[in-house]
């Protein structure tokens, strides 16, 4: 088992080195642990050669610097969209609790003063009463 290191001294461990003998040649391989790039000693690589990996020794530090940043800024406004998500949901639930909390009120005050509760009208505030039946109710 052995660690990689990227230029920002970050370090993982590589899970899975490979080694084969091939035309009298020991070969060894992994995947980058930071990319999962394949890195073979056949092709002559000893270290990651994706250009947007952070353990490719080619990458500019302050480049790698940068790309950190962007993916933190990625990773932050990824909480910030599911806080987001919800906070929304507990404010549909708290309007539809306020909503059936209102409607339930309203009966109430319907059923005091012996309204028809299908003819009022909750979001006018409009208490109806039937002398007889309700036309609504056949
Ligand atoms: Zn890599
Ligand atoms: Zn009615």
């Amino acid at each position: 088992m052995f660690e990689i290191t990227n230029v920002l001294g970050e370090t993982r461990p590589v899970t899975q080195l490979y080694s084969w003998n091939e035309d009298s040649k020991d070969y060894a391989a992994y995947n980058c642990p930071f990319c999962c790039s394949a890195v073979s000693t056949q092709r002559n690589v000893v270290a990651c050669e994706n250009p947007w990996c952070l353990a490719n020794p080619m990458m500019p530090v302050a480049e790698a610097q940068k790309l950190r940043d962007k993916a933190s800024t990625r990773e932050r406004e990824e909480i910030e969209r599911k806080r987001n998500h919800e906070l929304a949901m507990i404010r549909i639930r708290e309007d539809n609790e306020r909503r059936i909390h209102g409607y339930q009120e309203f009966a109430i005050r319907v059923r005091a003063v012996n309204g028809c509760l299908r003819c009022s009208n909750q979001y006018h505030d409009k208490i109806r009463k039937h002398r007889a039946e309700c036309p609504k109710a056949a």
